[in-house]
């Protein structure tokens, strides 16, 4: 199957109101726009420098979305080049993302990475620290940013029960922030599935699923060390 044909027939099963990222980190740019052909036009991208070379290279109506882990110190090379940073992993990035992006006169779409996997390495704010920085309403200090949702991975594992319930926890935590910050808006976006458990993820809740694999078949690994940590 084509990339075109991979992506028409995700698509015709998702619900309405689901939105598609294809992830497109280590794929060519030859690639992305084959898919750009087929109508998509949000990509994930997990590295800045790969991003920013690509990005000149596409359409401009293109969404970039990124959803790797972000380093403090290329903050400000991000900043105003992602339609959605998926993946704000702590209090400190949050802030230093509010910071540039405040100093670079724009507003940054984000989403908090919350980690519900059993794995240790993965990334994220654990759900007591999201209830402790919502109730305390620590958000109100935002300037620059807002705060659009979750984002969340999965346990790597084949137990689907265990998957399921990583993804019900993350909706439930959505649910829990919006009742200690009902003023809040605009929260909404639950990014959670890939290619592996991306129906699961939908049936949970999920209005964003981030799928790399299932588009553009396996990426080249052995090259790419960050793929051990950043994906399942
Ligand atoms: C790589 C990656 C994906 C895509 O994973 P696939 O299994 O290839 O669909 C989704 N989300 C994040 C955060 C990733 O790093």
């Amino acid at each position: 199957m084509s990339i075109a044909d991979r992506i028409r027939s995700i698509r015709a099963t998702l619900p309405e109101g689901v939105e598609l990222v294809a992830v497109s980190k280590f794929h060519p740019v030859e690639q992305i726009l084959e898919a750009y052909e087929a109508g998509q036009r949000s990509f994930g991208e997990s590295r800045i420098q790969e991003l920013t070379e690509k990005a000149p290279q596409l359409p401009a109506d293109v969404n970039w979305h990124f959803i790797g882990h972000l380093q403090t110190n290329k903050v400000r090379r991000l900043v105003g080049h992602a339609t959605l940073i998926e993946s704000i992993d702590s209090e400190r990035l949050l802030e230093l993302v509010d910071s540039e992006s405040e100093r670079a006169g724009v507003t940054s779409r984000v989403l908090l990475q919350v980690h519900v996997a059993q794995e240790e390495t993965k990334f994220g704010f654990s759900p007591e620290e999201l209830l402790d920085y919502f109730g305390a309403r620590r958000f109100e200090k935002l300037r620059a940013t807002h705060l659009c949702g979750l984002m969340a991975m999965a346990s790597n594992t084949d137990d689907a029960e265990r998957v399921r319930e990583d993804f019900r926890r993350v909706a439930e935590l959505r649910r829990r922030i919006l009742e200690l910050a009902p003023d809040l808006r605009g929260f909404d976006i639950l990014s959670m599935g890939m290619s592996d458990d991306y129906r699961t993820a939908i049936e949970e809740g999920s209005t964003h699923v981030r799928i790399g694999t299932a588009i553009f078949g396996e990426r080249a690994a052995a090259q790419n060390p960050e793929i051990q940590n950043q994906s399942k």
